[in-house]
């Protein structure tokens, strides 16, 4: 597709989070084809000094600042400007629900995600949604509510929009199972005491993607792969047994669908997310863009291995969740929120995060068949508890 074809109309939207990774990359899009896009919305949690940068170079008509402490900053950094600058959380529920707003890009992180897709969805407005935990923690409310304001959700995760992709064209066809691919992370190979004293640094240091620091240590206990085995439920309506995990270093396979004939279709390229960001902000159409290619040459072999469930219990656990079903999938990511932010503080150690979440997964009460309400409550009381064990000793109980 390219610029002078008559099917396309210029897209208006918002970019949730548009000061972290996927929201700087999603910008970075948006100014290589800027003809495609208009940026109606950007927000941050507090990186104000950015969020201004953004403000000058796309000119939004809103913004929010998450974290109401830093709103003054950002109005003393503009000087006189007409955006309008709306702060706290709450704002970020309303800020998506303007009229003249195509598509969502939510690319929060944690639980943040949840409240501004659901207002999203209730408007109309096309989901791309880069933010997993949403799904994981209210999925069967969050599809159901997608069917009902016949909203279309547009993957970002790059194994997901290559599960979508190798779906196109496949509506009344059979799925027998899906692989997510999964790079192993920095502690590929490592054994179970090894893994006792990793250190904050070692886990931020991922071999083959640039992320967020949440989604970087999620790759490193490989809970981000039991996340997305939960967001590959919902997305596609697969039971977990039709979910398979497997290691492959290279991140060259994005992830493969099997079908009811045996046949695999996987999509592949190399590691750069602005690929399934441009599909998930044009799908089913593709920009032709200059990203660099795949090389035979420089990557001339593609491996596969099983992951070890005895090391990378997150993984286990989140397939648990998953199972149960109900609140549970949500008790999974607040605990692995606050534990995941506790290590960042090096007050835990690594196997400290997998202990929180099962503690919590025990502790928390199981509800079959929650509301939002439930959800809300669950996800508060989950986070006292979760907090409420994390000391130096955690590790200990591992040992
Ligand atoms: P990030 O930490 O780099 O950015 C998060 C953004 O959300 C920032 O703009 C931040 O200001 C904002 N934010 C953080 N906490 C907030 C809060 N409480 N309220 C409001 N705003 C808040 O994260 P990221 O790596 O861009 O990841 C975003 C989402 O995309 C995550 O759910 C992650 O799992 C998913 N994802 C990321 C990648 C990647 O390559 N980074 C790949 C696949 C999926
Ligand atoms: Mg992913």
């Amino acid at each position: 597709m390219d610029e002078s074809d008559s099917m396309w109309e210029k897209k208006s939207i918002a970019i949730l989070g548009s000061t972290g990774s996927i929201g700087t990359q999603t910008l970075q899009v948006v100014e290589d084809f800027p003809e495609w896009f208009d940026v109606k919305v950007l927000t941050t949690n507090s990186n104000v000094e950015l969020l201004a940068d953004q403000i000058r170079r796309f000119n939004p008509e809103q913004v929010v600042v998450a974290n109401e402490t830093r709103a003054e900053k950002l109005k003393n950094l503009l000087g006189h400007h007409s955006v309008r600058i709306h702060s706290g959380e709450a704002a970020l529920a309303e800020v998506v629900e303007a009229d003249n707003i195509d598509l969502v890009m939510v690319a929060l992180v944690g639980y943040s995600g949840l409240m501004p897709t659901i207002h999203a969805i209730r408007k109309g407005k096309a989901i791309a949604l880069a933010n997993k935990e949403t799904l994981v923690v209210a999925g069967d409310l969050v599809k159901s509510l997608a069917t009902k304001h016949q909203v279309e959700i547009y993957p970002v995760d790059s194994e997901h929009s290559a599960i979508y992709q190798c779906l196109t064209g496949e509506d009344s066809n059979g799925i027998e199972k899906i692989y997510l691919t999964a790079s192993g992370g920095p502690f590929r190979g490592w054994k179970a005491e090894q893994l006792q004293n990793v250190t904050r640094a070692q886990a931020l240091n991922h071999p083959n993607w640039s992320m967020g620091n949440k989604i970087t240590i999620d790759s490193a206990t490989m809970m981000n792969k039991g996340l997305e085995a939960i967001e590959a439920h919902w997305l596609f309506d697969l039971k977990p047994e039709q979910i398979d995990v497997i290691i492959h270093p290279q991140s060259i396979i994005h992830s493969i669908v099997q079908f009811t004939d045996g046949s695999m279709k996987a999509q592949m390229g190399l590691p750069d997310m602005r690929v399934p960001i441009v599909y998930a902000l044009t799908a089913p159409n593709r920009l032709k863009t200059n990203f660099k290619r795949f090389s035979f040459e420089e990557i001339s072999k593609l491996t596969f291995e099983r992951p070890d469930p005895k090391r990378f219990i997150n993984l286990y656990l989140a397939y648990q969740a998953m199972e149960k079903g109900g609140n549970m999938p949500c008790i999974l990511n607040a605990a692995n929120e606050v534990a995941v932010q506790a290590f960042l503080e090096e007050k835990i150690g690594f196997m400290g995060m997998p202990w929180i979440v099962e503690q919590s997964m025990k502790k928390i009460t199981h509800r079959n068949d929650p509301g939002l309400d439930d959800y809300i409550q669950t996800d508060h009381e989950t986070r006292v508890f979760a907090k409420s064990l994390i000391t130096k000793k955690v590790d200990s109980k591992w040992k």
